[in-house]
């Protein structure tokens, strides 16, 4: 038996059995209608079944808690009570809607029914009330369509085509040569709803249900149903939703939006979501119900306009915006109905926002003094901060796709960013093509929420209708994505998947590039370059010699960071020019330099070839006297642009055959630049070959074999450090040994460096900071990490490496599998992509407490690509790491994590 709880909570009237902190129960709009009735916000009463009842009926076979029936009986009568109608009652019948409510919000995912309540003796009651006959038939055919849809289940096959009773819709449109719904007349409206009955009749044998109260525990059973529909579940793996969550069902009394011309409904934000402005935004329909914005049906006009159309809903509106953001300290979503001038707010949310308003909101609700510097460093999502970094067309690429008349339309602006790629009309498209490596945009009439996958695919979505906040474009923003929504310009064949503007034919596969920040679509290709907040930091350059608007808040919040972390933050990278981007995000040194990387630039692969080749010591020697002034150039300009900060620089790591030509062509070119024997050579290819070889022949087993090789690395890296001592610069190299498994190893290698490093700053009458450390990146190294912490001065965890080996899964080949072990929930993640904490995680526990009981103040980072990760970041940061290491571009991204973690403890 199920614990006791609650089966409904009831609202209205300004009284609420329910609150803002019960959203586990309540769901997130439950608990936002509770909370705004306590308020005093306008809210129409209604009643809540929480989520533990979602719970139980799909534990139970769609089976409802004891007493359920009672309780909504009940609940229902409170309603009345609060309105003075009753439901079913022909004279004046209450109509409700059913809405669906989880815990976080899944905009569009789950089903929604309104207008419950309409039957035939009721709709007369309404058409009565509201002395609107064409009001009350009109309601009376979007319930019946809806409830078919949601509850019954009548939808096409065709996924593309319209529903069934969608289409008696449109033929009917058709006959009487109307466009629009509102100009179907009272008798039009009244045929379609007996219409869509004996369609429902003639599908499921039988009748449409009269019985307001059968239609009722239809809707809640459709509603708890939906949870578990395909595009719920898929939207909840793709965000790392618990399916166990459930929701909650929200019964609420009905107001329209389509009484007439003193009626509206609509959505706003009390910021910006797109830029994270303080100004009024959002958008609304004159005689319309709530899902026409939402879905996109008809393209709505700006809230500024309700102004002038509405001025004291308006002026009310505004006045509700900042009491619920001033409440709830947050920036808002809000849908709103006004029913004969008189304003009702339906639901409240955290408003979903892109990077750069997520950014602009945190800092400026810091400086309005509503939150502190620690909740506005919670509130950016560190992964979001990617899309501040994302292109914007090359200004002369656009001018000229302007120029050639290429401008196709515009549409909203509905996610920032630019994006260019061939034109795909299917969701499902869009993830083939993507799979195959091209970049794809996205274009649908409207995106429907079975089209998330391919959302999430494409660079970019560009929608023909629908406003800035219809299902596309909210998606979009979520994911981060370019979008541009409403480009009505555009007309689109998905059978012949091509799309026209005017007298212009695009087909699948075509070039386009859309701009999700001014909503302009163009034709063909346009270059895309860095954003503006790389322009400042990389180049130095900035809009009308102004730093931009966005770094300033982004170098904000970077502060705050900065000041708040524990976890220092390094990068990985092997060459000057990405250690200046590196140092321009405020990198505090290099966790890894893969020296191998070096190797293959120019025609550097020769010299290495000649020493992989070579058939003895001084063969190798002679090779290597080649790549040494190239290594220590390259050494040279890292450590330069690193000033005093440490470098460390691992020596080389993979298997050599990794170098060798692969093809008998490429063997047989090879033999003649070198002047051997092909089979000679091929020979040589053969002798190297490794059945397995991330286990062979690599990291520091080659140093071991070939000390010649440590040798020479050791001896670029300590010249280029004493020339640049000399040059009066302090560079403070680290030399890391990759795989090393025992303290021998680690010893035999430190000898060498050691003693170059003594050499070296001989010859050259200077000193230089150094020290020598190893990668822990195997079970055995963690194992035996007090022994290995005798020989090392610091430890960087290499955990792709110790990924593979602890978890025996290989890191070149777990890709074709992984995804299914984490859709089955084998693995609660790709091992690879965040760090196995209760496998890896567990060695490296062992490994910092040996290490550090061994030595103290032995360093321990990371430079597997997990530094980058925020889960991975938080766990660095709670196993008393010292710093995480990632790619250049995921610096900001660590560093807020890193906050982030300290924060949360
Ligand atoms: C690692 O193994 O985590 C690592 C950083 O080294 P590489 O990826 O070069 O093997
Ligand atoms: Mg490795």
């Amino acid at each position: 038996m199920p614990k006791k709880y609650q089966l409904t909570y009831s609202f209205g009237a300004g009284k609420a059995q329910g609150r803002a902190e019960m959203r586990e129960r309540l769901g997130g709009k439950g608990a936002g209608l509770h909370e705004m009735t306590r308020i005093g916000v306008p809210v129409p009463p209604g009643f809540t079944i929480p989520t533990e009842v979602c719970s139980y009926f799909s534990a139970h076979q769609k089976r409802y808690p004891k007493g359920l029936e009672k309780a909504v009986a009940v609940a229902l009568k409170d309603v009345e009570k609060i309105l003075g109608r009753v439901f079913g009652d022909p004279a004046n019948p209450l109509l409700v809607s059913v809405r669906s409510g989880a815990r976080d919000s899944m905009p569009g995912m789950m089903d929604t029914v309104l207008n419950l309540g309409l039957n035939d003796r009721t709709v007369d009651g309404l058409a009565a009330r509201s002395k609107n006959p064409r009001f009350a038939f009109d309601s009376y055919r979007r319930f019946v369509q809806m409830y078919a849809d949601v509850v019954l289940g009548i939808k096409s096959k065709d996924k593309s085509a319209a529903d069934p009773l969608g289409q008696i819709l449109d033929d009917k449109k058709l006959r009487r040569g109307v466009q629009e719904d509102s100009e179907l007349t009272v008798a039009d409206l009244r045929e379609l709803v007996s219409e869509y009955k004996s369609e429902v009749r003639s599908r499921l044998g039988k009748d449409f249900p009269e019985d307001p109260y059968e239609q009722l525990w239809g809707a809640i059973g459709a509603v708890f149903g939906s949870w578990n529909n395909d595009r719920a579940i898929a939207y909840r793996e793709l965000y790392r939703i618990p399916h166990q969550w459930g929701t909650a069902v929200n019964v609420q009394a009905m107001v329209f939006g389509n009484l007439g011309d003193r009626c509206a409904t609509g959505v706003t934000f009390t910021r910006d979501p797109a830029t994270g402005e303080k100004r009024p935004y959002g958008e609304f329909l004159v005689n319309a119900q709530g899902e026409d914005v939402v879905a996109g049906i008809r393209t709505p006009r700006s809230i500024t306009e309700l102004r002038q159309v509405m001025p004291k809903a308006f002026d009310q509106l505004r006045r509700i915006c900042r009491l619920l953001e001033k409440h709830f300290r947050e920036m808002q979503d809000i849908e709103f109905t006004i029913e004969d001038d008189h304003l009702w707010v339906l639901q409240t949310r955290t408003g979903k926002r892109t990077g750069f308003a997520s950014l602009r909101i945190a800092v400026d609700l810091v400086t309005e003094r509503i939150i502190s510097r620690q909740e506005a460093l919670l509130r950016v999502e560190p992964d979001q901060l990617n899309q501040l970094l994302r292109p914007i067309f090359d200004r002369k690429g656009k001018e000229i796709a302007q120029q050639e008349g290429r401008l196709l339309g515009r549409g909203l602006p509905a996610g920032p960013g630019a994006a260019t790629g061939r034109l795909v009309f299917h969701a499902e498209d869009a993830v083939t093509w993507n799979n195959r490596g091209e970049h794809v945009i996205l274009c649908r009439i409207e995106t429907s929420p079975d089209d998330i996958r391919g959302m999430d695919a494409a660079q970019g979505i560009l929608t023909a209708r629908g406003g800035m906040t219809s299902h596309a474009a909210l998606v979009a923003r979520q994911m981060g994505k370019v979008c541009v929504a409403g480009c009505e310009a555009i007309q689109i064949d998905y059978t012949r998947r091509v799309l026209h503007v005017e007298q212009t034919e695009l087909r699948e596969g075509d070039w386009i590039s859309i701009d999700g920040s001014t909503g302009a679509v163009f034709r063909g290709e346009i270059q895309t370059l860095p954003s503006e907040i790389l322009q400042v930091l990389l180049l130095n350059r900035s809009r009308d010699g102004r730093q931009s608007n966005i770094y300033q808040y982004f170098s904000k919040l970077m502060k705050w960071a900065d000041q708040t972390r524990k976890l220092g933050v390094r990068t990985n990278a092997d060459q000057p020019d990405q250690a200046a981007i590196a140092k321009a995000f405020g990198s505090e040194g290099i966790g890894l330099c893969r020296t191998e990387h070096m190797f293959f630039q120019g025609d550097r692969i020769q010299a290495v070839r000649e020493m992989i080749l070579a058939d003895d010591e001084t063969g190798r020697r002679r090779a290597l006297a080649k790549l040494l002034p190239m290594q220590r150039q390259d050494f040279k300009g890292i450590l330069g642009i690193m000033g005093n900060l440490p470098v460390t620089i691992r020596t080389l790591d993979p298997p050599l055959h990794e170098f060798l030509p692969k093809t008998d062509a490429e063997i047989q070119e090879l033999a003649q630049v070198m002047g051997v024997e092909v089979g000679t050579l091929s020979n040589k290819v053969n002798v190297l070959h490794e059945f397995n070889p991330m286990l062979g022949h690599r990291g520091c087993r080659l140093g071991i074999s070939y000390p010649e090789i440590t040798e020479m690395q050791a001896q670029a890296i300590f010249e280029a450090a004493c020339e640049l001592r000399r040059e009066g610069q302090n560079p403070f190299p680290e030399i890391m040994i990759p795989l090393v498994g025992s303290r021998q190893e680690l010893h035999e290698q430190r000898v060498i460096v050691d003693r170059v490093a003594a050499e070296t700053m001989k010859r050259f009458g200077v000193k230089v900071r150094y020290s020598i450390g190893t990668m822990i990146e195997l079970p055995r190294a963690c194992m035996v990490a007090d022994e290995i912490a005798e020989e090392a001065e610091f430890f960087s965890f290499g955990t792709n490496d110790l990924t593979q080996t602890c978890l025996g899964l290989s890191r070149d080949d777990a890709g074709r599998f992984l995804p299914s072990y984490v859709l089955h929930g084998l693995l609660p993640d790709d091992p690879f992509v965040s760090i196995d904490r209760d496998g890896v995680g567990a060695l490296m526990r062992i490994a910092i407490a040996k290490g550090r009981r061994r030595r103290k103040g032995l360093e321990m980072g990371i430079c597997g690509e997990h530094g980058g990760e925020p889960r991975s970041i938080e766990f660095c940061h709670r196993i008393g790491l010292d710093y995480v290491s990632c790619s250049p571009y995921r610096i900001a991204i660590a560093k807020l994590s890193a906050a982030q973690a300290a924060l949360r403890k």
